[in-house]
Parts: C-alpha cells; structure tokens; sequence
C-alpha cells in the first residue's frame, strides 16, 4: 500500500518472519524512487518492508518470478506528469548509485558453447561476471547479477530482471563459435533496427508498463513514446558500445566490423542501454586458452569497468550541457 506525507510503500507479509544477514530489523539505501528501505517485524507475526520513496509513486507492476528460487516483483514507477522538463529516460534519473545489471549468459543444463578442451561458455561467462560485479563495486556501482551461479536462466527472465532492477545499464556477457576455427577476438553488439521493432512487438504483447509516468491510454500516443524511449535507449547502447571497444581491444584481440548489430533476445528491454560483449571464440585454440585464463577475464573486466565509468562521466556532461 501507498502511504503519503512523506511518501512511502509499505509491504506487510502475514505469518513471515525476517531471517537476513543484519538480523530482523534493518535499512539500507535505494535504487531509483527508493530512496530508503526499512524492515522490521510487526505484531501479529507479521513481516513489514517500507520504501522510502522519492515522489509520489504508482505500482507499475506485480509479480511472483522464479523457479526454484522464487520472488515478489514490485515494479514502482514515479508520477511525473508527461511534458514536464526532466523526461522519465533523462540521464541521472536516478538519485543513488548507478544500477549495473550483469548477464552471465546459458547456465545449468544449457552449457553454450564447447571448446576444443572443454571449456564451457557458461563457466567462463559466469567467472567474467563475478569479476566484473567486483570490479564495478570497487568504483562504486550499485551491481544486479541475472545469475550467479550455474543455474538455467530463461532469457524473458533476464530482461525482465533488468528492468525491475531498475538497471541504468544491461551487459550480457557470452562466448562465441564458430565452424570457422580461425574466427577469433571480441565484438560487441548492440540491437538492431529489426530488433528494436521486435521489441515493439514484444511489449505489445506482454503489455509491459514503460516508465513513462502518466502515460496517455491513447494506443498511438503511446506508440510514438515507445518508439522514441526505443530510440534513445539505442543511441546509448551504441555511445556505451563505443566507449567499451577500444578498451577491450587493449586486453584481447577484436573480431574485424567488432560492432555489431543483432537481434538477440535479452537486448530487447525498451528501457535499458543494453550491450551483448562475446568476449572471443571458444572454437579457436588461443581464444579458448585466453578466455579460461582467470588473469585474462579480470583484464577483461576491468577494460569493461574503465568503459562503465567512461559511458556514465559522459552522460554527466552531456546532462550538464542539455
Ligand atoms: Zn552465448
């Protein structure tokens, strides 16, 4: 429930109790409207979390997720009136740290690729993301990982999580092959104008709730800001794809034409800059030895960091110049 003066969302679960790392009473920092949540037991056995919000807020969406490990999805989105100078997708909408969403591609029975030694992609993927997360976290992001462990993950689930993380930026990290044993090097994709109008049939198929405040119920209107959120979001992917290449190059060798633009499935979030990185070809015998090469995957991660804070320094001038 939505309580105002000062605003909040209060979540009370019956017969539950808090069993978290700080005890059964805690707070910590937020994530976009969140400024703050608290947590505490109430009487009656019941369990309560409150969400300090920074503006009167709406519930965008609500939702059990999750197999074996299932969770409740409360999906919050802002009031702000449409027209107002600040759009929704404006750079810095949010007041805490940046959300990074890190995507170990495949997991549990869906290996990925092989390599000729029996590197899996999974495993490599997995590895590269955890090193990743530590690396952003050093420099001060707030890190979302889809998975991290070797579990199955299916690709709606990514993207959904991306988003209900309130992600400021996608990165979904794979391995290639190829029957071409001399392909080799990393290339970056982002998503393409083909992609970009699947997605458009995508959320008109899943009626996800854009970000867009008090959106008009007018289907054209709502359209055209689709597509314009569509747009922008990727135009970022590609300054994000540009800051991130020429470092990568630096640590390991880049496939010819290294952007790239694809279609894949978990690029499809509307709403969040996404990137697809395959950090080299488990086909070819030196990527296969670089790739399962843990030294090699924390270069990687720290090239794909450097690009992280880059990306975001110049969205900060850009939104000063605006
Ligand atoms: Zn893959």
């Amino acid at each position: 429930m939505f309580l105002t003066t000062p605003d909040r969302f209060v979540i009370d679960v019956d017969d539950a109790r808090w069993a978290l790392p700080q005890g059964g009473t805690g707070s910590g920092a937020g994530v976009g409207v969140v400024n703050r949540y608290r947590f505490a037991p109430r009487e009656g056995g019941v369990a309560r979390l409150v969400l300090d919000l920074a503006a009167p807020s709406r519930l965008a969406r609500q939702e059990r997720v999750g197999g074996d490990q299932p969770s409740l999805v409360f999906d919050l989105a802002a009031n702000t009136p449409l027209g107002a100078p600040a759009p929704v997708q404006a750079p810095g909408r949010n007041p805490g740290p940046r959300v990074v969403v890190i995507d170990a591609g495949h997991g549990g029975r869906d290996p990925g690729a092989i390599g000729a030694t029996g590197v899996l992609e999974k495993d490599v993927v997995l590895d590269a993301a955890l090193q990743l997360r530590q690396a952003l976290r050093a420099r001060g992001y707030h890190v979302a990982l889809t998975r991290d462990s070797d579990r199955f993950v299916p690709l709606e689930e990514r993207v959904r999580f991306a988003r209900a993380q309130g992600g400021d930026l996608f990165i979904s990290l794979h391995a290639d092959s190829h029957t071409n044993s001399e392909s080799r090097g990393a290339a970056v994709y982002t998503l393409s104008e083909r992609g970009a109008s699947r997605a458009q049939g995508l959320i008109a198929a899943q009626d996800w709730d854009l970000d867009l405040g008090e959106a008009p119920h007018d289907a054209a209107v709502g359209d055209i800001l689709v597509d314009l959120t569509q747009r922008e979001t990727t135009n970022r992917s590609a300054q994000f794809a540009q800051a991130l290449l020429p470092r990568l190059g630096q640590v390991s060798p880049l496939l010819s034409n290294s952007h790239r633009n694809a279609g894949f499935f978990v690029l499809l979030a509307p709403d969040v800059p996404a990137v697809l990185v395959e950090t080299g070809f488990l086909s070819n015998a030196a990527d296969e030895r670089r790739l399962a090469d843990p030294r090699a995957r924390a270069a990687m991660a720290e090239a794909m960091a450097g690009a992280v804070d880059s990306y975001f320094s110049g969205q900060q001038l850009y939104a000063a110049r605006a």
